[in-house]
């Protein structure tokens, strides 16, 4: 008999621990109602009430050397290709154009003050295959090429996700292929000329 007022009595303590904490919880949650605590700084280190956040008004934040939305600085791209070539599941479309010597000054140099060879019409990045193995931004010389901070970039349309980031319209690449082709064409024409006067 006393067994069993026993196991009441344990029954009753359980519940009561069980719903203390329950209410601690409870209390914690009701205080930081709101957008308290929600920021860089302590967000991390918080154990009490963080049950449920009100998003998109309250987001979780997102750590400073996490890797997340891509980002190209085209005006720092020098066209090389490297993060292209290095991207293990080519998600990384890049095309190219030769600057001709006269275009030289007008392409101008990165930030780092390296000359630009090359015009980058297209600089397409497939941000829903992506994987943020971050290759392409640890090979990139000019670092133009690197994950921002952004982690939600949800999109209806699946065609949103590819992420264009290159420096002439279609119409400018035509005109510059042009110009490069004629440049080509004249630098040939000089050559012939100097090969047959000197033979
Ligand atoms: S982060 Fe990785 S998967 Fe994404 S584009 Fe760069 S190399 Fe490719
Ligand atoms: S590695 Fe950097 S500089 Fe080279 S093409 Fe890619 S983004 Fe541009």
């Amino acid at each position: 008999m006393s067994e069993y007022f026993r196991n009441i009595g344990s029954g009753i303590s359980t519940i009561l621990t069980g719903m203390g904490i329950t209410l601690r919880h409870f209390f914690n949650a009701v205080k930081r109602k709101g957008d308290a605590g929600i920021d860089e700084e302590n967000y991390f280190n918080q154990v009490d009430g963080l049950v449920t956040l009100q998003y998109p008004r309250e987001a979780i934040p997102t750590p400073e050397i996490g890797r997340y939305r891509l980002y190209n600085e085209i005006d720092d791209c020098i066209g090389c290709g490297q993060c292209a070539r290095a991207c293990p599941i080519d998600c990384i479309t890049i095309e190219t154009i030769k600057v001709t010597k006269d275009d030289l000054a007008v392409c101008g140099k990165t930030s780092g003050g390296q000359q630009k060879r090359f015009w980058v019409p297209v600089f397409d990045i497939d941000i829903a295959q992506c994987m943020t193995c971050g290759i392409c931004s640890a090979v990139c010389p000019t670092e133009c090429l690197y994950h921002t901070q952004v982690s939600d970039f949800s999109e209806f349309n699946r065609d949103n996700m590819i992420y264009h980031f290159g420096n002439l319209t279609k119409l400018e690449a035509e005109a510059k292929e042009k110009k490069l082709a004629e440049e080509k064409k004249a630098a040939a024409a000089k050559k012939e000329v100097s090969e047959k006067s000197e033979g």
